[in-house]
């Protein structure tokens, strides 16, 4: 499988990244959300992308309204990641088009966990 992550924090993207490598995931990066868009429509397929919501340039909200807006990225599975725990955040980004939604701080039981939940079968 493959994964994008889509983040303007290095540490984030290293952690996912190591993750992901560690299940055997080939994984890409983005630092903002306009970044992450291109990925999704010039890298792609991707199973999954794992969106950070607060980045300069386009936040990770937009992008997600973007990506489901373009019928090509359907079948890309996305989980929206942010410090926010907040239940009106939590709807906006499921509203937006989020599968889920994972909250930071999160450690690997957390994200496999949020992975599968949103129909992620493959690790
Ligand atoms: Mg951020």
């Amino acid at each position: 499988m493959r994964a994008l992550v889509v983040d303007d924090s290095r540490f984030i993207r290293n952690f996912l990244h190591s993750l992901f490598a560690e299940h055997g995931v080939e994984c890409m990066e983005a630092a903002d959300g306009k970044q992450g868009l291109a990925c999704l429509r010039t890298s792609g397929p991707f199973t999954v992308a794992l969106v950070d919501w607060n980045m300069p340039v386009m936040s990770g909200i937009e992008m997600v309204q973007a990506a489901r807006a373009d019928h090509d990225l359907d079948a890309t599975k996305i989980v929206m990641v942010t410090t926010e725990a907040e239940n009106d955040h939590i709807e906006a980004a499921l509203l937006a088009g989020a599968d889920e939604y994972l909250v930071k701080p999160f450690d690997e039981a957390g994200l496999l966990d949020k992975l599968r939940m949103a129909g992620v079968d493959e690790l």
